[in-house]
């Protein structure tokens, strides 16, 4: 009895999240401009009444009450046990903490866009000034071993640590940064086709018959335009995913499209009868992250999934696509070239983005980077490894909005997500040999099947670290990744 009560109190709260999450979509998608302060007043007041309903004594006693409980199943105890970590996490921070934290937020969101429309980082800087101080406290207030970079890490992937990806990166520096130098010194791929005049409307549709092939569920969810693609849920029978259409640029759309997917498949396969619980959500934003990357790159820009979709892409873009072969479309699709923006790196490069950030963030919470040194090591490290001077710093060290929205220790999760991704398809394929016959052909249902009995149905049952050794055998490891790049890239530049 005493579990279900807790369950139900859990749930409730949940509604009001999910409530939340509702307006925060409309938000970002169908909100007409003048709708902003109140709709920001009843978000605020929302996750006030769900962290005051959460936090509450009432809470304390359902978990102690059902922890009391001998008869519980060992799903029941898990998901209590979860419970009880999130409590004990919340019950950390104080009110006036809370309350500081949103305020410096708010603030420092506004001065970023007003710093990155003036290209001035000194517009923003006074105020994540302020906010850092706050993540400092912050560490001390949630605690932390070894580095106190650690306690905000572990707030977007649980026991992830500064020494595992020091050491993660330490390999990417070994064999990603020579191996991408040797792409680069190889004849280029040819892209232009991707450039031309691709009509909104026929574009829209081609996303929608991707995203149906994958097994989107659309009696389960929707697709909407935002200017930042993005994929949130309401519940798994209601998983919503944006997209954003370059009508000059087609691979803007697709492969946005196709990442989202990945995500919404994974809120769409989590168990309905543990909404709201921990059971029902998903173990962190790096495994989030690996089933939108194995979509989008080792199954969507993969030859076996255009020699199937080269024909649908020809069907609504006959003329602009009449002399590009699967072939073509596939190499185009995986083009490498440093760029200054990481949003729009390929799939090798894109680490790079990903490790100065991270090196960056490191060294401001172990104090050895001030806030106005930042503009000049950003654009040090670009130098250093993607070859490119940073021309200003809109482009440059305001690029992203994570640091206004106070994420730090988020960054790390993107390039996590594209290693458990080239681990995860490296297991699915050795358990089905025929997988990549099956894509060209177009049948995509046993490689979601497979996703859904390994990591999808149990929540976060298992941590990230446990998953993955449970699906193969072995902790997070980049020679997976880096075999997956040497064998695409190398045949794709000819690399001796
Ligand atoms: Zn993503």
């Amino acid at each position: 009895m005493s579990y279900t009560e807790l369950k139900q109190h859990i749930q409730r709260i949940a509604d009001v999240n999910y409530a939340a999450a509702t307006l925060a979509w409309d938000q970002e998608t169908y909100m007409p401009q003048e709708a902003a302060e109140f709709k920001a007043g009843q978000l605020s007041t929302l996750s006030g009444i769900s962290h005051e309903l959460f936090t509450s004594s009432h809470t304390q006693r359902l978990i102690q009450q059902a922890k009391e409980n001998k008869a519980l199943s060992q799903e029941e105890q898990k998901n209590t046990l979860l419970i009880e970590e999130d409590f004990a996490r919340q019950k950390k921070y104080s009110t006036e903490f809370v309350e500081n934290m949103s305020k410096a937020i708010s603030a420092s969101f506004n001065a970023w866009q007003q710093a990155r429309k003036e290209s001035d980082f000194t517009i923003f800087a006074p105020y994540l000034e302020k906010l850092i101080e706050l993540k400092k406290q912050e560490c001390d207030i949630l605690g932390y071993e070894a580095h106190p970079y650690n306690a905000l890490l572990n707030l977007h992937e649980k026991k992830a640590t500064v020494a595992d990806l020091d050491e993660l990166f330490a390999d990417v520096r070994k064999e990603l940064v020579p191996f991408v130098k040797k792409i680069q010194e190889a004849p280029q791929v040819n892209n232009h086709f991707f450039h031309q005049h691709f009509d909104k409307d026929a574009q829209w549709k081609f996303g929608i018959e991707l995203l149906q092939q994958m097994g989107f569920d659309f009696n389960k969810g929707r697709q909407d335009v935002s200017s930042h693609p993005f994929t949130t849920s309401f519940s798994p029978n209601d998983v919503r995913v944006t997209t954003r259409i370059n009508e000059n640029d087609f691979a803007e759309m697709i492969w946005s499209c196709i990442h989202e997917g990945g995500h919404a498949l994974y809120e769409q396969g989590l168990p309905a009868k543990q909404y709201g619980t921990p059971l029902g959500e998903a173990i962190s934003l790096g495994i989030h992250e690996s089933q939108s990357r194995l979509w989008e790159n080792n199954v969507g820009r993969s030859l076996p999934y255009w020699k199937r979709h080269i024909t649908l892409a020809k069907k609504y873009f006959p003329e602009q696509l009449k002399n590009t072969s699967a072939l073509d479309f596939y190499k185009g699709a995986n083009q490498v070239a440093s760029s200054l923006i990481r949003t729009n790196a390929d799939e090798l490069t894109y680490h790079f983005h990903v490790m100065i950030r991270y090196e960056i963030e490191k060294q401001i919470f172990e104090g050895k980077l001030k806030v106005n040194e930042l503009p000049d090591y950003w654009n040090t490290k670009y130098k250093e490894y993607l070859s490119i001077e940073v021309p200003n710093q809109a482009q440059g060290i305001l690029q992203d909005v994570h640091w206004s929205h106070g994420s730090f220790g988020y960054f790390p999760t993107y390039s996590l997500g594209s290693f458990y991704a080239a681990q995860f398809f490296a297991q699915a394929q050795k358990e089905n040999p025929s997988l990549l016959q099956e894509i060209e052909e177009g049948n995509t249902a046993s490689l979601l099947k497979w996703l859904r009995e390994k990591i999808h149905q149990h929540g976060k049952y298992y941590t990230a670290q446990e998953l993955c050794i449970k699906i193969t055998g072995e902790k997070l490891n980049f020679a997976h990744f880096m075999a997956y790049a040497r064998k695409k890239f190398g045949t794709i530049y000819d690399l001796k």
